[in-house]
């Protein structure tokens, strides 16, 4: 490997918008990711559900479907 042309591999710190922080390997000491392992739904085991511009609700009224409460 050639030297001098390649940017410097080192430990970077990657803190999550859920507050993780865990360690990595980058060029870049700090990165920032919106989702980890912490807090993705497919880990956590917890489904967020967005229901944009009430979508689900016109379709229950279309289909006459009581919302069951
Ligand atoms: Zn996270």
């Amino acid at each position: 490997m050639k030297t001098g042309i390649h940017p410097e591999y080192r430990r970077a710190v990657v803190t999550c918008a859920c507050g993780n922080t865990f360690e990595t390997g980058s060029v870049k000491e700090h990165l920032r990711v919106e989702i980890c392992s912490a807090c993705h739904p497919f880990f956590t085991g917890k489904q967020k559900f967005v229901d944009t511009g009430g979508r689900v609700d016109r379709f229950r009224k279309k289909y006459k479907i009581e919302a069951k409460s």
